[in-house]
């Protein structure tokens, strides 16, 4: 059998042919000199790998070295990899010699189901929500026969409900793992590397609080399933300031170090409503994260041409500003976006509407370089990847790409943050209030952006109505020039 190499985001035990086969995982320190990854991230990816080689013992080579190819000078086998999940280590496996490279594994649909998806398409859009139906479809996840249980494929319309009046959503708190000496170690380490001055890091350390292992990560799953999963779907959208977790899973992190098989996910959510321990809406709106949103976006990554990641179709060419790209929080008045950046810094992780509508909302307005906010979103976030961030952000978040992924750009006023979270009452600004001393920044930054992107986004009838609106505004001159001025300032 040859031996298997395993990076650090292909952790789980179907990444192995058998289960006495040969490893070898190799720790590069040049990949956290190269960016100022969030501390908590870094420590997650180093605990995880070590973990899995302290599982495997004798079966793991583990190397330690400044980069891969000096790591490789040590090895003589043939080697095998599953495929890695960006292009960089993609073009670099596969120009090795030695290394035979085989298809991805960790993902629900395989790169021949996606092909024969998409080509059967013609000219029709790949939307997402197709994909997913073919996917539950090809899966046989959440089926009844020939239909989706509970008679509809989708139940987004019953999870947009804004926050309870209440604090906290009144779920059980996550389970959090326990730390241990190779946590210690690994804390020891880049507290080393830090002092030595070669790396650097984003955001707080903190206690970890993802899996590392294949047994942590079921127990995550399980936990989540039996406590969480009932209370998950209606407030998915919503934001709670003092509860940051409310009822997500947190496995978006622990899926993307490769634990889990996302189909053992889904079916393991399943088993809950087929019990009658969890309602489909709320089932049904994680299996679509699980199957649908994570295989799309993977898939995304893959078809799209190479200078997909350097798409800019709205010309958006300003620098990320230092305080929101170093997460300081304190400097920003804005409640919204200072409690989310605040999230950020002590956890590398905030949920899905947050990062679209509070930050990547936040840097549309703004016209940030769409490059250098997925790079801060791939540096910020626990669960953060090249295949992750280039399509979420590029696409999803920045309108980017054109409209190849979302029908329209995904920015919102005040308004929106108001009726979804419990922000705004405690802001200086006013979610109402467009020009002036308490004028919401993102109210008017909705307005600024639209002002500054008419003429391309005037023919898109998915927002042409907000469009037109600008010529209802008598304050709008007014409005240009204050969102000039405030430029990157924080708000
Ligand atoms: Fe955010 Fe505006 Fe609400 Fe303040 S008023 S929290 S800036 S949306």
């Amino acid at each position: 059998m040859s031996r298997r190499w395993l990076f650090g985001d292909q952790l789980g035990p179907h990444f192995l042919d058998a289960p006495d086969q040969p490893v070898l995982m190799i720790e590069s320190r040049a990949v956290f000199t190269r960016r100022a990854y969030h501390r908590q991230k870094a420590h997650l990816v180093l605990s995880a790998m070590r973990h899995r080689a302290a599982e495997l013992g004798d079966q793991c080579t583990y190397v330690r070295a400044d980069t891969y190819r000096e790591a490789l000078r040590e090895v003589t086998d043939e080697l095998t990899v599953c495929q890695p999940t960006s292009h960089a280590a993609d073009d670099f496996v596969r120009g090795l010699d030695g290394v035979e490279v085989l298809e991805p594994r960790g993902y629900a649909t395989s790169l021949a189901d996606f092909a024969t998806w998409a080509d059967g398409r013609g000219r029709k859009r790949m939307l997402m929500e197709d994909f997913y139906r073919d996917s539950r479809r090809r899966l046989g996840v959440l089926m009844d026969g020939s239909e989706p249980a509970g008679g509809k494929w989708n139940f987004d319309a019953d999870n947009r409900e804004p926050p309870p009046k209440t604090p906290t959503l009144g779920v059980d708190e996550p389970w959090w793992p326990d730390e241990d000496e190779i946590d210690e170690q690994v804390r020891a380490d880049l507290d080393a590397w830090e002092s030595d001055g070669d790396v650097t890091f984003l955001g707080a350390d903190g206690p970890r609080r993802f899996a590392v292992t294949h047994t942590e990560a079921l127990h995550a799953l399980g936990d989540f399933v039996e406590h969480r999963l009932p209370s998950f779907g209606a407030q998915e959208d919503a934001i709670l300031s003092a509860d940051p977790w409310m009822a997500h899973s947190l496995l978006s992190a622990v899926m993307n170090l490769g634990l889990l098989d996302p189909v053992e996910v889904a079916h393991r959510a399943e088993e809950a409503y087929r019990a009658g321990d969890a309602p489909i809406a709320s089932t049904e709106g994680f299996v679509r994260q699980v199957i649908g949103w994570r295989d799309y976006v993977w898939h995304l990554y893959w078809q799209q041409p190479r200078n997909y990641r350097r798409r800019n179709e709205l010309g958006a060419t300003a620098s990320l500003p230092k305080w929101f790209a170093e997460l300081q929080h304190e400097s920003v008045d804005a409640a919204c976006l200072s409690h989310t950046l605040q999230d950020v810094a002590e956890h590398g992780w905030v949920h899905h509407i947050p990062r679209l509508m509070v930050l990547g909302n936040y840097a549309m307005q703004r016209g940030w370089r769409p490059s250098q906010v997925t790079d801060w979103f791939h540096r910020a976030f626990v669960d953060g990847y090249d295949w992750v961030m280039v399509p979420n952000v590029v696409g999803m978040s920045q309108y980017a790409d054109g409209g190849v992924m979302a029908t329209k750009p995904y920015a919102g006023g005040g308004a929106y943050i108001d009726r979804m979270s419990d922000y705004c009452g405690d802001c200086r600004y006013n979610p109402k209030v467009r020009v002036g001393e308490y004028a919401c920044p993102f109210t008017a930054g909705y307005w600024a952006f639209l002002e500054r992107n008419r003429e391309a986004l005037q023919g898109n009838q998915r927002i042409a109505r907000a469009v037109h609106g600008l010529d209802r505004l008598k304050d709008l001159d007014e409005l240009v020039v204050q969102e000039r001025d405030r430029g990157s300032r924080a708000p």
